[in-house]
């Protein structure tokens, strides 16, 4: 046994990640007097949570009529039907709550001429049940939303006393022999010291596993840690199949160029000069959904209308917009632009590809963040002791698709949620349970592992490997030969992990041994998603299989739920709940107008 000494924290709350996930979930749980501590492996403005451009969804009807029931309906229909009804109803009613609380502790979102909060359109958001023209729902702060929101929540939390502990790396949860949750290992990554925070409830705000994948817009540090343990602690990943794409990273760098660019009139050409996505989507044209989009750009490219010497990407036009509007409304990906793509938006096109973007799988929660175990007999059995939010979790919003903006209204609905839930199960006075040493020291035992890892295989060369893999078989369009190839060698490659090599042996800064323990996190939602997606014999949302191209909703409106050991993944599923939260009497929305349909734009 490894023998690591380390100090013990007692709270009654701790909070991994301080994204906007986990700082919504921080503030609602330090302002109830819960004793909170926040975990975070970056600084908190640092999370990846800064770099959202567009904006945050909310009917605050600022530009025109809006009503939640329809962005409630938007929700349902952008998942592909295989969102949670009751969890997407609980988003919608609460988002313009959520937005108007963000305002009051100091976000400064951009305004209409009345002082009113600026809202722009975006993909998917649209009137009178998908009836209607496109909506401006999309509350913004310029092209800094997600910046803007970060700062103001990490301010808040501190003003709450809430303890921040930066720059501290979780290893993984504390389990009790009887599968309660108690707390989490930390490692010290700026001193090397171990910690060990004994906590009664855990939330799980860990952001998304955008880098599984080999272009990407996430940031590097988006390494799904808290799917990797959840996974180790013998708990299911859900819907890990469904990988959004986003219509427009920057051909070559990956980075993002927001939907909010199309919002304030951009469009998509191909190399006939083409508006080619009136042809795909004539309603909505360059604002339907992301995976529509992506795809529709795929199809151009496949049929030799892609731009570039090679024909392998799309030209994004903004420079017909008045270079005012580019200034005031997109100043930052007008410089993303210039500096990524050496382009100037108010004179020529950004080339563009559809680049991964989100994960709309994660450890599956209840509407109140509570993390699921979900069994045959009970499949809403609630894991005590853990909750999960924002991009880690899946309560499930998003379904197949999320649609953009719809993310962070999730973050702070469900960070909320989840603090007003602590507040009624945490009992602040009891006494801190007896941890499980056992499962403390498995935990050490792991990371020393690790830490003296002698194989042959560098990790950064096997994550390039498992990178390459997801990208090309884990694709945009999918094929069940593509998949199973996929599926094969992934099985290699994680078998591989056995045999990784660490070379910095040091406990301070030790970044090689930082990223291995990202890499055990990444590999087991890897895994999650190719073999999700081979078993998953229909088309729906981001997940396009060419061999299966329509939607079952018979055999498929089902939430896929995975179980990682190792390199195996055992797959069961578990029904999507279609139940609403309100009748319509109550002012709820008609199941019969939410029924399943075809989906187009
Ligand atoms: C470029 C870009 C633009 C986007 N734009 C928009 C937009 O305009 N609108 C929208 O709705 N959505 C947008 N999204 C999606 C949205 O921003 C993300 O889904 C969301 O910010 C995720 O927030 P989060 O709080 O879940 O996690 P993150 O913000 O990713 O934060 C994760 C936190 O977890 C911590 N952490 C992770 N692992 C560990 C560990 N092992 N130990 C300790 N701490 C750990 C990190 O330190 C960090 O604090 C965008 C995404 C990207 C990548």
């Amino acid at each position: 046994m490894a023998a690591y000494e380390y100090e013990t924290h007692e709270y009654d709350v701790v909070v991994v990640g301080a994204g906007g996930a986990g700082l919504r979930a921080t503030l609602g749980m330090a302002e109830q007097g819960l004793r909170t501590a926040c975990v975070t492996k970056v600084f908190p403005t640092r999370s990846h949570t800064v770099a959202a451009q567009g904006g945050i969804a909310a009917s605050l009807s600022n530009m025109g009529p809006d009503h939640w029931q329809w962005h409630m309906y938007d929700t349902v229909k952008g998942s592909d039907w295989l969102g949670d009804t009751d969890a997407m109803e609980y988003l919608a009613r609460e988002a313009p709550k959520a937005v108007y609380e963000l305002e009051h502790y100091g976000v400064p979102f951009s305004r209409t001429e009345e002082g009113k909060i600026y809202q722009r359109p975006f993909g998917g958001h649209t009137t009178e049940f998908g009836e209607g023209p496109a909506v401006q729902r999309t509350c913004a702060a310029a092209d800094r939303t997600g910046h803007a929101i970060l700062h103001t929540l990490y301010g808040q939390s501190l003003k709450h006393n809430a303890e921040f502990y930066i720059e501290y790396f979780a290893i993984d949860l504390i389990m009790s022999d009887d599968g309660v949750c108690q707390g989490v290992v930390c490692w010290k990554l700026d001193d090397g010291t171990m910690h060990v925070f004994n906590a009664k409830m855990v939330v799980l705000a860990t952001g998304g596993y955008g880098r599984a994948f080999f272009s990407a817009t996430s940031a590097h540090t988006c390494t799904g840690d808290g799917g990797g343990m959840v996974a180790r602690a013998g708990l299911p990943l859900q819907d890990m199949e469904f990988i959004q794409f986003h219509p427009t990273g920057i051909y070559g760098a990956g980075c993002l160029i927001t939907e909010g660019a199309r919002g304030e009139g951009g469009y998509l050409t191909n190399s006939e000069g083409e508006r080619f996505m009136e042809r795909y989507a004539p309603q909505y044209k360059d604002l339907a959904p992301r995976d529509y989009v992506s795809r529709s750009m795929t199809m151009e490219i496949r049929e030799g209308r892609g731009v570039g010497a090679d024909g392998d990407h799309i030209h994004l036009n903004l420079s017909h917009l008045p270079p005012e509007a580019l200034a005031e409304r997109l100043p930052g990906i007008s410089e993303s632009a210039k500096i990524f793509a050496g382009v100037d938006v108010t004179k020529e096109p950004i080339p563009v590809l559809p680049t991964v973007h989100y994960n709309m799988g994660g450890i599956p929660t209840n509407y109140w963040g509570e993390a699921l175990n979900p069994t045959k007999e009970d499949p809403t059995a609630v894991v005590p002791g853990l909750m999960a939010v924002g991009e880690a979790g899946c309560a499930s919003v998003h379904g197949a698709n999320r649609l953009g903006s719809n993310s962070l209204i999730d973050l702070v609905v469900f960070g909320r949620a989840a603090a007003i839930r602590a507040g009624k199960v945490v009992d602040g006075d009891a006494p801190a349970a007896m941890l499980n040493q056992a499962s403390v020291d498995a935990a050490f035992d792991r990371f020393d592992g690790l830490r003296n890892a002698k194989g042959g295989v560098p990790t950064a060369e096997l994550r390039l490997e498992m990178q390459k893999t997801m990208q090309a078989d884990a694709a945009v369009f999918r094929t069940a030969k593509t998949m199973a190839e996929g599926v094969e060698k992934m099985d290699v490659i994680a078998t591989k992990m056995n045999d990784l090599h660490v070379t910095d042996r040091s406990l301070v800064w030790n970044s090689d041994l930082m990223e291995t323990l990202e890499l055990t996190n990444l590999m087991p939602s890897a895994l999650a998603t190719i073999t999700g997606a081979a078993a998953r014999e229909e088309s729906r949302g981001a997940h396009a299989h060419e061999d299966f191209p329509k939607r079952d909703d018979k055999k498929w409106r089902v939430h896929t739920i995975a179980r990682v050991d190792g390199n195996k993944v055992d797959l069961s599923y578990r029904p999507v709940v279609t139940k609403t939260l309100t009748t319509e009497a109550e002012g709820g929305i008609s199941l019969k107008k939410i029924a399943p349909k075809a989906r187009t734009f």
